[in-house]
């Protein structure tokens, strides 16, 4: 690995005092390129733009991948980040997806792990906030022709993520629109996705809600993610989310928070969940909790969701009553290194570049 470090760092502490996420970039980011079929040495050298052509394939036919991950630091001023291989394996599961070339963990993991280092004065000490990790992938090779690109770019990013304060948002259940459908790209992480996305959710909220839940896309009966989360639902004191399929992201947060749940006593249920179902507790007051699991907000709680024309309010409940704060909680305790990692999740930043 190359590393150019920059002349003069351009961290100072008000970058802590920012509330926008993903906006305040670290001093390095790594660039790797792909040509002739192999992955050239990876180079961390100072943040900032780079020159790519208009032609550039990924602007034309959308061959980008992408992954959100984060660093923490605890008391001790020692650097985690979270559950790594699995971005990883995720990573290269989307590459496939999109007839991208795989990225290999000396670039992708030993990528991520150098560059966390050398920034690691980045990363943020106060509770709820992050060092936001960003690795992307996009085609770069010049050619207006509906292929796969020969050329691409493998980068990773590194911003600031604040803590705010996290208000409940309110969810309209998909009955028109869908984000995935069978057989699609719905697992993988392209910005594609997030592209189709958008459109629905601004009429959503011109309707009075923050966020869409997505739901099958043959028969918009059954509830799949809501935004850009994996969705739990709480029925009487059952914890109920989708099994992960071509149409639902396998979300790391998803995975974690049910292992959480299931360590907790809580009776855990994966298996699809229909809008009537929802709807049915709804009415019968057993629908006490409907979050959104994901790596920005961890959790995100609805207090109101959009079941067609009706607008139902949940009832806020309790911390203690809560499975969301309670759950929200154990994970971060966990990531911020106040509890202990009885599952390996944390993997520490060993300080080497620096040194
Ligand atoms: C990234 C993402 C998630 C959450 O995944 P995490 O690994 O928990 O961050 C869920 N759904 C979609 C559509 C996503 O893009």
């Amino acid at each position: 690995m190359i590393i150019e470090k920059i002349a003069e760092s351009n961290f100072n502490d008000s970058v802590f005092d920012s509330k926008v996420f993903g906006k305040n970039f670290s001093d390095h980011m790594l660039i790797a390129h792909y040509k002739d079929g192999k992955w050239d040495e990876p180079k961390i050298m100072p943040y900032g733009p780079i020159s790519v052509t208009p032609a550039a394939m990924s602007f034309h036919y959308g061959q980008t991948i992408f992954e959100g991950m984060k660093a923490y630091k605890n008391e001790d001023e020692e650097v985690f980040i979270f559950r790594p291989e699995k971005n990883f394996e995720r990573f290269n599961k989307s590459a496939v997806r999109l007839n991208m070339p795989e990225v290999p963990a000396e670039i992708f993991l030993d990528g991520v792990k150098a560059i966390v280092d050398l920034d690691r004065q980045w990363v943020p000490k106060d509770y709820g906030t992050s060092l936001y990790l960003r690795p992307v992938m996009f085609a770069t090779e010049e050619a207006v022709s509906a292929r796969s690109s020969n050329e691409y770019i493998f980068c990773i990013l590194l911003a600031f993520a604040p803590s705010y304060y996290e208000k409940p948002l309110s969810v309209k259940i998909a009955d028109f629109y869908s984000r995935a459908a069978q057989g699609g790209v719905g697992s993988a992480k392209c910005g594609g996705n997030y592209a189709a996305s958008f459109f629905p959710t601004s009429e959503a909220q011109k309707d009075g809600y923050d966020q869409v839940i997505w739901t099958d896309s043959i028969e918009h009966k059954f509830i799949e993610e809501a935004g850009t989360m994996n969705v739990m639902v709480r029925i009487g004191n059952k914890l109920l989310t989708a099994p992960t399929s071509e149409r639902i992201l396998n979300g790391v947060t998803r995975d974690s928070v049910l292992a959480l749940a299931k360590d907790s006593g809580i009776d855990v249920e994966i298996r699809p969940i229909s809008v009537e179902e929802m709807y049915e507790a709804y009415k019968s007051g057993e629908l006490k909790e409907v979050f959104g699991c994901g790596t920005a907000v961890v959790v995100s709680t609805y207090n109101a969701i959009g079941f067609g024309d009706e607008r139902a309010e949940l009832a806020p409940l309790s911390d203690e009553e809560s499975f969301a704060t309670q759950l929200k909680k154990k994970l971060k305790d966990i990531q911020y290194g106040i509890a202990e990692d009885p599952y390996g999740w944390r993997v520490k930043i060993e300080e080497t570049v620096n040194a």
